[in-house]
């Protein structure tokens, strides 16, 4: 999702209480420098407009939520609606995921979700796939032992695409799948997205997978 440009987006951004903009500080000590709590740690990646995490923030106030987001206009826009809600467990970075090891330590994130990434269709693309090879490695850097990664999308060659990476590898695996998540069993406490809310209503079936680490 890139918005046009937003005029001043960016000086916004870098003077906004409810973004972090020293995460590489912030390695190990999340909880206590930002969160003031020890309560579990779970991260969108990809946030977009936010609307999801923050759904999230305000019914799940016992649960610690980063937003990442690399593009400044539309953070901008998760800022906005940051700002007219009283909660204290929402932040947001404006970084690129590639570097998460960077700003994260070893088992600090409890849970990570991908909603409607971007699919990077071409071959030599692939890497930038937020569910390619190396993405998967660096979740596991520094997801909890019990962590979970759900991911979601209407894009069913990317959908395909990340389930044979998860099938390939030798530490994930696949503990919920569906197809079509709007017409299946597993519809239940499901949060919408954005792209979610716009696909579905144009009849797309949703694909959604929870994988976490194999025994
Ligand atoms: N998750 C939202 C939703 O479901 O409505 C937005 C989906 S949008 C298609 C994907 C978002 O991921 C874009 O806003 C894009 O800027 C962001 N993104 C892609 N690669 C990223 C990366 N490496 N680090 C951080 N954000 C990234």
């Amino acid at each position: 999702m890139r918005l046009r440009n937003i005029t001043g987006s960016r000086e916004f951004i870098a003077e906004n209480e409810f973004c972090i903009h020293n995460p590489e500080e912030m390695k190990g000590v999340w909880r206590e420098e930002i969160f003031h709590n020890d309560h579990p740690l779970y991260l969108e990646i990809g946030m977009g407009k936010g609307e999801f995490l923050h759904t999230l923030a305000t019914t799940n106030p016992e649960i610690n939520y980063l937003g990442i987001e690399k593009y400044s206009s539309v953070l901008y826009r998760a800022i906005e609606k940051r700002q007219q809600t009283d909660i204290d467990n929402l932040f947001f970075l404006r970084f690129d995921a590639t570097y998460l090891d960077t700003i994260f330590g070893p088992g600090e994130v409890d849970r990570i979700y991908l909603n409607f990434s971007d699919p990077w269709p071409k071959d030599r693309h692939a890497k930038r796939r937020l569910t390619s090879p190396q993405f998967l490695a660096l979740y596991d850097q520094v997801l909890a032992k019990d962590g979970i990664i759900q991911f979601k999308t209407d894009n069913r060659d990317l959908f395909d695409y990340s389930v044979e990476v998860v099938e390939e590898s030798e530490r994930w695996k696949i503990e919920e799948i569906t197809y079509d998540l709007h017409h299946s069993n597993q519809l239940e406490g499901n949060v919408m997205t954005e792209y979610e809310r716009k696909f579905t209503e144009k009849g797309n079936p949703i694909c959604r997978f929870v994988i976490r680490r194999g025994a």
